[in-house]
């Protein structure tokens, strides 16, 4: 089994990666995530949430809904892009060294 491999970051970690689309990324998991307890409604808000890096330097949220409480996440894809992956593993390897 391949070995999955999160970092935490702060939210100025994630500001420093995805410069300009902070805010989109942040709107998007704030207002657009999905809830199974409340899959009726059609916008759920994260509240407290973390945030990592997978091994794809994607964005994993993991936060609660707003309406129940039930633990949530969401996953934002940004490792696509050359430049957000490249920051990501600056990053990562800042922190790994760190420890
Ligand atoms: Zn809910």
């Amino acid at each position: 089994m391949e070995k999955k491999i999160e970092i935490l970051i702060g939210v100025d970690e994630l500001r420093f990666i995805v410069e300009d689309e902070f805010d989109q990324i942040i709107d998007l998991v704030k207002h657009n995530s999905f809830c199974s307890n409340c899959n009726e409604k059609t916008k759920i808000e994260m509240i407290e949430y973390d945030l990592s890096l997978n091994e794809l330097n994607d964005v994993v949220f993991r936060g609660k809904c707003k309406s129940c409480g039930k633990n949530i996440g969401r996953y934002v894809e940004i490792g696509e892009n050359k430049t957000f992956r490249n920051k990501a593993e600056i990053l990562k390897r800042n922190k790994l060294n760190e420890n």
